[in-house]
């Protein structure tokens, strides 16, 4: 919508073919046409050690009370072998695939079948049927928002079973997590390899289809932009959102049931966990409508990164932290718990205004005040594929003036807050921060590749106005 709105009246459009202003070519706006080594290379590593990465981290909550040295020590110094890790390690069970089977029908019936009604009564959230921002091919999408919705509907009918039906555990989560590894593996790779096929034999739009001719790259990266079966079911929201990011507070809260069970009762450290993150996902299903401005939806294409990635790497990899206090329960003092939820609350209002800064600038066109004052900006233009000319605006007052990705920054604070209430007898907990914060600088100087490939030196008196990326004066 963003993009839509920004589009100025026909008469002020002009047709161009090849270049626009900036000098850049069209061509490059968006992921890769070319691969070059390096990124080759961190492909096929990733598509050969993501998936074990996860399967360490897991088996050694599992098998060496989420220490992830002691497998290696025993396999260095002889006292185990591969073979014997992989023998204890739970196989695909039957009921973890109904589970699993159930969970992804459930949610496929949520986002399909249940058009939001949430929009009508609650103030202030945005669903229902809502626009995507403009393609390279100059689409713009339509998506039911819903998401907040499905979110309710299975949070309530998790506690009505906790609390009164008791058709299953809230453990389940918990006691099957093995198992349903391999059943979030064989939907990931499932989904990815279709996306794939897909893009060859029937893609939902064509000309935003991009071609590296490098099979591991279009694998990974994906070819089609906005892969769809049916008007509705676009398969980038609803791999991001659900499955994954609506069982995040679900499975927090198998973990806290696990607690209860094992100890007889939930920790601070664990409840601290399930508050912050539980923020973070309401955050984010709140804002589900602006979420089809990020980089996500607006600029990655589907493969193998978002597939797998949304069915397995996010849900296993991002709940760490529940699990290790399953194992580790960590009763922090009154200070501590203070101190880290202050940073977590301290972080997210940081992630939210930046972001909602950004967001009520463009949905304004500009016409609003950020703290209290007009927005100052940079006018930028770019062109879509079939030479329309396009106008936006990047703000760089309020947080988009002390740094390009300050939203990042509160991320990062948000996420450093998780880890330390796990105290720091283990590693494995500080993964997460570790994580995010190669994922956010490396998004970052991706997402400004692409911006200078979009606006060119448009963007560049913009990074003379903003100098930093992510922490001002130093980075
Ligand atoms: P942003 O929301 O920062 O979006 C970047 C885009 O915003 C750019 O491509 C550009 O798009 C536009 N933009 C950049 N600078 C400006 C500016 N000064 N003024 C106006 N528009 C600008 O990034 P993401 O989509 O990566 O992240 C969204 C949120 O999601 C972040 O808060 C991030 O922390 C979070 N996130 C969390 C992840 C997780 O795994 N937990 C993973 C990734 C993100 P355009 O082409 O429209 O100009």
């Amino acid at each position: 919508m963003a993009a839509h709105q920004e589009k100025k009246p026909p008469e002020e459009r002009k047709r161009r073919s090849a270049a626009n202003d900036n000098g850049t070519s069209q061509a490059q706006w968006g992921r890769a046409w070319e691969v070059d080594w390096f990124s080759l290379a961190s492909i096929i590593f990733l598509l050969m050690f993501a998936p074990l990465i996860v399967y360490y981290f897991i088996m050694c909550c599992d098998q060496y009370q989420c220490s992830l040295m002691d497998p290696l020590i025993d396999l260095f110094m002889g006292k185990k072998h591969l073979s014997d890790i992989w023998d204890k390690t739970p196989t695909l069970t039957y009921r973890a695939a109904c589970i699993y089977t159930l969970w992804v029908t459930f949610q496929v019936i949520l986002y399909v079948f249940i058009p939001d009604f949430c929009h009508k009564f609650l103030p202030g959230y945005v669903g229902g049927v809502q626009e995507g921002a403009v393609t390279p091919a100059g689409v713009v999408n339509k998506y039911e928002i819903n998401g907040l919705q499905a979110w309710i509907i299975t949070h309530v009918l998790w506690f009505a079973n906790a609390y009164y039906f008791h058709f299953f555990s809230p453990t389940i989560i918990f006691d099957n997590w093995i198992p349903l590894l391999w059943c979030a593996n064989i939907l990931g790779y499932a989904v990815s390899t279709f996306a794939m096929i897909k893009s060859y034999f029937f893609p939902t739009n064509a000309k935003d289809c991009k071609f590296t001719g490098n099979f591991f790259y279009d694998y990974m990266m994906g070819i089609e932009f906005n892969p769809r079966i049916g008007k509705w079911f676009d398969f980038k929201l609803f791999f991001n959102g659900r499955p994954g990011i609506v069982a995040w507070t679900l499975i927090n809260l198998s973990y806290a049931a696990k607690q209860q069970e094992l100890y007889g009762q939930v920790t601070n450290s664990m409840i601290l966990v399930n508050v912050l993150q539980g923020i973070y996902v309401l955050d984010f299903f709140w804002n589900e409508a602006r979420y089809l401005k990020t980089i996500d939806i607006c600029h990655d294409h589907f493969g193998w990164y978002l597939g797998w990635g949304d069915c397995v790497w996010l849900p296993y990899l991002y709940t760490l932290q529940g699990l290790y206090l399953v194992y580790h329960p960590v009763q922090l003092g009154t200070a501590n718990a203070i101190g880290i939820l202050m940073l977590g609350l301290i972080g997210y209002y940081i992630f939210r205004m930046t972001n909602h800064q950004k967001d009520l600038f463009r949905r304004t066109n500009g016409n609003c005040k950020i703290w209290g004052k007009k927005p100052e900006y940079i006018e930028c233009s770019y062109m879509s594929v079939d030479g329309t000319k396009y106008y936006s605006k990047l703000l760089t007052s309020g947080f988009w003036g002390w740094a390009r990705h300050f939203n990042y920054t509160g991320d990062l604070m948000g996420s450093l807050a998780y880890c330390l209430a796990c105290g720091f007898e283990h590693i494995l907990p500080y993964f997460y921060i570790v994580y995010m914060t190669i994922l956010l600088t490396h998004r970052c100087i991706r997402d400004e590749h692409r911006c200078f490939s979009k606006y060119g030196k448009d963007w560049k008196r913009y990074t003379a106005a903003v100098p930093y990326r992510l922490i001002p004066g130093i980075f």
